[in-house]
């Protein structure tokens, strides 16, 4: 056998991501997921701030190499193993927890009709010889692997409602143990019984897109909208959460962490968009898991109402903030700032009490149709 050279190491900082490729464009490469601190990587090749991991033997990802750091007392054995689990849940969550002898790399995808939740684990074969479901477990329904490729694990958990209300996959702090922690549709579906986080998009030097007439920038205006609507939604008795109420800079990973400490319900982020074609106009929602879809579903077509033209709803979705699987969340292009039409109606005051109605009507349409 030829013996060839790689890096061994481990993710390193508050927030490292695989991406499927070196594909890029002003939304990144295409993320594959995000990952805990501490996950064994083997570096097979580097071009330029990107190092390419070897996942298991037919799969590969790339990683930033400001999110690696080398570690060479780190051994990679001919194979790692995963033993029992536990199904379980306590006042606030359920939880499945794979134990494992190494924090291997994983990736997960959302599944509807029925509803699961995959998660990939890569580079370990089972010897899983039993799976304890205690009763506490009131979201999952059924948890079960399948050992799809020699060295791929699949968990599989199978939720016990339609709508997925998110999950947060890391391991153990004090073992190698895997955990997908799963939230659980609320008792009563109400808006009052949400915790809505909003976030407005861009802040200080990011300025987002300007307006074609009025030279406006976009980081004003999500800051303007997005208090409407905290202002609606805090009149309406719900919990919200703001990710700034101020002309900051905040990154991404800055707003991701942030709500994963304030765990909300579900995220709205509004945007402006911007066309290099001055014809092109309308409202579009966003996501990227499929589970919640149904949310930017149904804010779409509240925004409608607002005579503004149907863009479309995107599926699959690239941003960084469509990228937690923690809470459903939507992002709300309002409207484009390219466009002259559409910059009528951004730059006026009442549209934006109007949008904040419009979005609480969607949430609220969305909360009915769920069972
Ligand atoms: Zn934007």
């Amino acid at each position: 056998m030829s013996q060839h050279s790689f890096l061994t190491g481990r993710t390193t900082g508050a927030l490292p991501f695989l991406e499927y490729g070196l594909g890029d464009d002003r939304l990144g490469g295409a993320k594959m997921t995000y990952l805990d601190s501490n996950v064994v990587m083997k570096v097979v090749d580097s071009v330029k701030d990107d190092y390419k991991v070897q996942l298991s033997t037919y799969h590969s990802g790339w990683l930033a190499k400001t999110s690696f750091k080398q570690d060479s007392f780190t051994r990679i054995p001919p194979y790692h193993l995963t033993g029992n689990w536990k199904v379980n849940g306590d006042d606030k969550y359920d939880y499945v927890t794979v134990s494992l002898d190494e924090r291997l790399p994983y990736r997960s995808i959302q599944e509807v009709n029925p509803s699961r939740i995959i998660v990939d684990v890569f580079g370990v074969t089972s010897n899983t010889n039993w799976i304890t479901q205690l009763s506490t477990a009131k979201e999952i329904k059924n948890a079960y692997y399948e050992q799809t490729e020699d060295d791929v694990f699949r968990i599989v958990i199978e939720l016990r409602h339609q709508q997925h209300w998110g999950y947060f996959i890391y391991y153990d702090s004090t073992s190698t143990s895997l955990v997908v922690r799963v939230k659980r549709q609320p008792k009563i579906l109400t808006p009052q019984n949400l915790l809505v986080a909003i976030d407005a998009g861009h802040g200080g030097s990011n300025t987002g897109a300007g307006g074609a007439i009025s030279g406006i920038a976009e980081k004003d205006y999500t800051l303007k909208i997005a208090k409407e609507v905290d202002k609606y939604f805090k009149a309406q008795k719900i919990k919200t959460f703001m990710t700034r109420t101020h002309d900051t800079d905040l990154t991404m990973p800055d707003r991701i962490l942030m709500l994963r400490k304030e765990d909300p319900s579900i995220l709205i982020s509004i945007h402006l968009n911007s066309a290099n074609s001055d014809t092109v106009k309308g409202v579009s929602t966003y996501y990227r898991y499929i589970g919640f879809r149904s949310l930017s579903q149904a804010i779409l077509k509240r925004m409608q109402e607002l005579k503004l033209k149907e863009w479309g709803n995107v599926g699959s979705f690239n941003f960084a903030l469509s990228g937690p699987t923690e809470y459903p969340n939507c992002l709300v292009e309002v409207g484009y700032l390219s466009n002259r039409e559409d910059e009528k109606k951004i730059l006026d005051p009442k549209f934006h009490k109007l949008i904040a109605q419009k979005i609480y009507l969607g949430v609220s349409d969305w909360l009915k149709s769920l069972k």
